[in-house]
Formats: C-alpha cells, sequence, structure tokens
C-alpha cells in the first residue's frame, strides 16, 4: 500500500493517547468555549476539533488566499454604492422587516451625512473544495487537482469569528501528527493567525480616528459562548499597542447608557469610542425591541469608527452575492481583468427568485431537484438555510408569492470528502468522513474612495461530517481544523 497522507490507521491505545495529551493541548492553548453560566459546572470545554489536520492542494489554498485581496476591495466599493444595493436589495427590502429595518437605518444615516468617513472591514470568505464526479481524498493520496474547484459559499462582512481562536491550531496539528509519528515539512501546515492581523487593523483605524484617550468597544452579547475567541482579538490589539483600553457592552448597555455628544462622538460610561466592532446585531434575536434597533440607530449616526457599518453589513446579503454572480456586475468595481478572473472563478450557480420569469424559472428547478440546491435567506450564524425535501415544501407553498423574494437559490456545492477524526464533547471518537469548508479572513479600511490598508490575512478551515447540511461551529457542527497542504 502507498504511505498514507495522514495517520488513520493508529491503533486504539495510540489514538486513545494522542487523543488524552490533544485535549489537554487544546484547554491550555484557548481552543475553547465558555459554558453558559448554569449549563455545566463552570469548566471551560474544549470546541471541537479534528484531531488532525485534513488535506487541502496546495494550489487552492493558494487561489483562496491570492483572491481575498480583490475581495476586499470589491466588497468595500459594493458598501459605498447606495443605488446598486438599492436596486439590488429592493425585492427583499419589501418582504424582509429584518433587512428593511437595516435598510432604514443605511438610508436615515446617509440623509443626515455621515459623521465618520472611516470604515474598517473584518471579512471572511467561505469556500468549498467542489468536486464534479465524487472524487475523494483517501490514504493512498489525493486525485489530479483539476477535478477541483474552489467555490465561494458566501462572504461574511459582520462578526466574521474564529479570527483569533483559530490562532493555535496549527501548532495543534504539528503537536499531534508528531505524536503519531507521521513525518511533514513544517509548510505542509502553515503558520496562521488571522487574529494578529484584524488586530492590526484594530489598531491602525484606533490610531486614524485621532484620539488617544478613546476606546475600542467590542458590541457583543452577556453570555457568549465563543467570548474566548474574542478576547484574543482584545488581547492581540493590547500586544500591539498597551495604551488602548478595550471594552464590550450590549447593545442594550449601548440603550441605556450611551450618548451622542453635539458633533456625535459617541460616550458611553464616560469613555469616548473610536471604534466599534460588531460581534451582535446580525440576526433579528439581537433586536428584541426598539430598544436595541435605537442603539444601533445610534451607533451608526455617530463618528466612531465601525466595524462595520449598516452598509457593509447590508453588502453582505446573500442577494448581493446572487447579482455579483450576474455578468458584468463585478467588473462595475474592479477594472484589472485578472483580478476580476480570480474574483469570478469562485462563484458558484446562483439564481434570483424575484416576481418574474427569471424567478419561476429558478423555483422550477428547485422543485425538480431539490437536492441539487440550497433556499437562502438573508440571515447569518448558521441554520437559516433550507435543503432537500424541507426546500420543497418551502418553495411549493411561496414559490408564487413574492414572499420568495426574501431568498435566493444556490447551487449545492459537493465537497471535497476525506477521512478525518473529530473530537467533540459526549461522542466516541472514529474515523470519519468528512468535508470541509475553508474561509480565508480579510481586513480593510477605506475613506470614501481612498483604500487605506488592504490585507489578506490567513484563513479558517472548518471540517463537519459528510452529509450534514449545514455548518456552524458554535452550533457544534462542525470542529477547527487546519489545511494539510500537499
Ligand atoms: P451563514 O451566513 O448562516 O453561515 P452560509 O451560506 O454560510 O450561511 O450557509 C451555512 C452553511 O450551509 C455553510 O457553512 C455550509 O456548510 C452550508 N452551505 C451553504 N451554502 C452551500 C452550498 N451552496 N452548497 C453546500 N453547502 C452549503
Ligand atoms: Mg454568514
Ligand atoms: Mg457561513
Amino acid at each position: 500500500m502507498a504511505t498514507c497522507l495522514l495517520p488513520h490507521h493508529l491503533k486504539d491505545e495510540q489514538l486513545r493517547e494522542i487523543l488524552e495529551l490533544a485535549k489537554d493541548w487544546v484547554l491550555i492553548n484557548g481552543l475553547v468555549f465558555k459554558p453558559r453560566t448554569g449549563s455545566t459546572d463552570g469548566v471551560s470545554e474544549c470546541a471541537p476539533f479534528a484531531l488532525f489536520p485534513s488535506v487541502v492542494p496546495r494550489r487552492i489554498l493558494k487561489q483562496a488566499a491570492d483572491c481575498m485581496v480583490d475581495f476586499n476591495r470589491l466588497m468595500y466599493r459594493v458598501a459605498q454604492d447606495h443605488e446598486f444595493l438599492k436596486e439590488a436589495l429592493k425585492s427583499v427590502i419589501r418582504v424582509d422587516p429584518f433587512v428593511r429595518a437595516l435598510w432604514d437605518i443605511h438610508c436615515k444615516v446617509r440623509e443626515e451625512g455621515l459623521a465618520q468617513p472611516v470604515s474598517l472591514d473584518h471579512y471572511r470568505n467561505d469556500f468549498m473544495i467542489k468536486v464534479t464526479d465524487g472524487t475523494k481524498i483517501t490514504d493512498a493520496g489525493i486525485p489530479p487537482s483539476s477535478a477541483m474547484e474552489l467555490k465561494q459559499i458566501e462572504l461574511n462582512t459582520i462578526a466574521s469569528a474564529s479570527a483569533g481562536i483559530i490562532g493555535s491550531a496549527c501548532r495543534l496539528h504539528r503537536y499531534t501528527l508528531d505524536l503519531a509519528g507521521k513525518a511533514y515539512s513544517p509548510e505542509q501546515i502553515p503558520d496562521n493567525d488571522p487574529g494578529l492581523v484584524v488586530a492590526r487593523g484594530m489598531v491602525k483605524a484606533w490610531e486614524l480616528y485621532g484620539n488617544k484617550s478613546a476606546v475600542i468597544l467590542f458590541m457583543g452579547i452577556k453570555e457568549e459562548s465563543n467570548i474566548f475567541d474574542q478576547r484574543l482579538l482584545e488581547f492581540k490589539v493590547h500586544q500591539l499597542n498597551r495604551s488602548i483600553r478595550v471594552i464590550r457592552r450590549t447593545l442594550s448597555d449601548l440603550h441605556s447608557r450611551a450618548s451622542l455628544s453635539e458633533d456625535r462622538r459617541l460616550i458611553i460610561d464616560d469613555c469616548e469610542v473610536a471604534l466599534v466592532l460588531l460581534r451582535d446585531g446580525y440576526s433579528p434575536d439581537s433586536y428584541p425591541s426598539d430598544r436595541e434597533w435605537s442603539a444601533r440607530l445610534l451607533l451608526e449616526r455617530s463618528k466612531a469608527i465601525k466595524c462595520p457599518t449598516v452598509r457593509s453589513q447590508l453588502s453582505g446579503c446573500k442577494k448581493i452575492q446572487q447579482v455579483l454572480a450576474r455578468s458584468g456586475a463585478v467588473e462595475k468595481y474592479i477594472s484589472d481583468p485578472a483580478a476580476v478572473e480570480r474574483i469570478r472563478a469562485t462563484f458558484a450557480g446562483q439564481y434570483g427568485l424575484d416576481m418574474g420569469p427569471e424567478g419561476d424559472d429558478a423555483v422550477k428547478k428547485a422543485i425538480a431537484s431539490p437536492d441539487k440546491y440550497v433556499l437562502k435567506p438573508q440571515r447569518e450564524g448558521g441554520g437559516n438555510n433550507l435543503y432537500g425535501v424541507e426546500m420543497k415544501a418551502r418553495l411549493e407553498e411561496i414559490g408564487s408569492t413574492p414572499e420568495r423574494e426574501a431568498y435566493i437559490l444556490m447551487e449545492k456545492i459537493a465537497p471535497l470528502s476525506e477521512r478525518n477524526y473529530l473530537v467533540k464533547q459526549g461522542l466516541p471518537i472514529a474515523l470519519t468522513d468528512v468535508v470541509s469548508e475553508l474561509g480565508t479572513y480579510g481586513v480593510h479600511i477605506g475613506s470614501g474612495e481612498k483604500e487605506i490598508l488592504n490585507l489578506h490575512c490567513g484563513h479558517l478551515m472548518r471540517t463537519k461530517v459528510q452529509g450534514t447540511d449545514e455548518g456552524g461551529l458554535s452550533a457544534g457542527i462542525a470542529a477547527y481544523d487546519t489545511p494539510f497542504l500537499v
């Protein structure tokens, strides 16, 4: 038999030993979730993780990395283009109250005039490796890489998670491979600390604000199980500049205690806020009452730099992704043909569901072959898409009404599969068929037409059991992973 790519034929005893060491390593190095108060005895738990890295062809990781600065530029410019957003989102705004509420804030802020021209964006562009012929990575090796294509799943413009916490995973996997006696060269598990570059972007934005006593505010929820990911960003900011104070507040805190000065400086608890990083505010659940909405408006009206602005959040709608995939759309924002090609090459099939013949066609196609498509509403954070019979039933119900305009239809990607051991609380360890989602992080600072910072800053691999539709980490479906380059 050919030499195995990864150590997948371990004896039970050796596997148990590696597992025990890996769990301790993960706890010590902070790849952990914080239990919610009352849910356990308060002891942090290992986040789900893959015991070994998963194979990714070198050229695929390079392709994902190489297009990130193009995507940063594209998404920033799209967010600046009010008329484009208005046209692209108009059908969604009619039927989706959440997007409409965000849109209303955008319009109010725009009418009043922006108090802050600078904005920071922290994107995560998520991909899968599409295979058309059931190609798998086996212990014997990888198939010709021409059978694989990098396809975008979505690009997140708000609360792009895991840039902090993933920073230790490459070291974990070098350790577990060493424990298993697998020889590899360090460049096969590349260094990866996206949080550090994100923190650099935050520090730069704070400097641009221009008040040394102003703070950075993390806007998040109270009981955040993924708090350590956010703390790691905070700590990295401190590592880069010890004089920056970081505070954490909820939307509800902002409602009860924040105010704007006459020149719209954002003040809370006697602190002037230079930069707000939104780790909440992307879901209708974030706004249980008008209070949270008014806090969001206050934040958007303020002079604080926002990561992201409401218009950037809107540019992350799946509807925008679908409209950008139409011919000529990217070209409006990106003049370099090679960059356009890098972006376009990653687009999967996407179809609008606006009332009219194009939408009718898409509905018909999806009902006829429900396993080939995913139905996506304008939501973030996982668990919102519809697949298979559920999708079919929903389309049969709303397929000829304007309600369908709240969604887009996307080609369902069949991702490259391979095998790995996923370590999850309460589940036995076993070698399993898995698939991965590969995200790349980008940081961008813009001011009007000016590009101040545009960086690609690393990656995130999430791996789940093959055949699972959704893929969230906090939802406990996917596990943290790293690419093993071949
Ligand atoms: P969210 O913003 O909620 O994360 P996504 O578009 O990323 O929405 O979808 C959630 C998950 O559903 C993804 O992480 C992925 O696992 C799966 N998924 C989404 N789109 C596709 C697709 N076109 N093909 C296959 N799986 C998909
Ligand atoms: Mg998302
Ligand atoms: Mg996603």
